[in-house]
């Protein structure tokens, strides 16, 4: 059995595959939450050389510092990459939110903390469904 992790975007035309990787790291600033779409984005390490890509050509780049490259989907916009040296060394940082399934490593720092979003404030109170939130068609501004 194989423990390769794979990850992949929302349409599926662009994935990648590693062979070993970090733990996570949870990173609340501006730019990786709107990168990400959600109120963080999440983030691991592996080596390049032991990372393989499908459908690299639709992966769109954009330099959000100075440097720093992060990778996109073309199609669907999933954040495939964290920020990553324009310059690249042997390792890569990779977007957890594209995993798949159960992998072996959870989330071991939060960074950025000062950037949280307001709107996440008191989250872990809010009440859990299985399936959609059943006040959908009732919710109004
Ligand atoms: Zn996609
Ligand atoms: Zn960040």
């Amino acid at each position: 059995m194989s423990k390769t992790v794979r990850g992949s975007c929302l349409c599926g035309a662009v994935s990648y595959a590693a062979e070993r990787i970090s733990d996570i790291v949870e990173c609340h600033c501006a730019m990786c939450r709107k990168a990400a779409g959600g109120h963080a984005g999440f983030f691991f390490v592996a080596m390049r050389n032991e990372v393989s890509w499908e459908g690299e050509g639709k992966l769109t780049h954009y330099e959000s510092s100075p440097g720093l490259i992060r990778s996109f989907c073309s199609r669907c916009g999933t954040a495939m990459t964290g920020a990553n040296l324009k310059e690249p060394d042997d390792t890569i940082i990779l977007s957890a939110n594209a995993l798949e399934g159960d992998v072996p490593a959870r989330v071991i720092a939060q960074e950025f903390c000062a950037s949280k979003a307001t709107w996440f404030a008191g989250h872990d109170e809010a009440p859990e469904f299985d399936g959609p939130y059943p006040g959908w068609e009732t919710l109004k501004p």
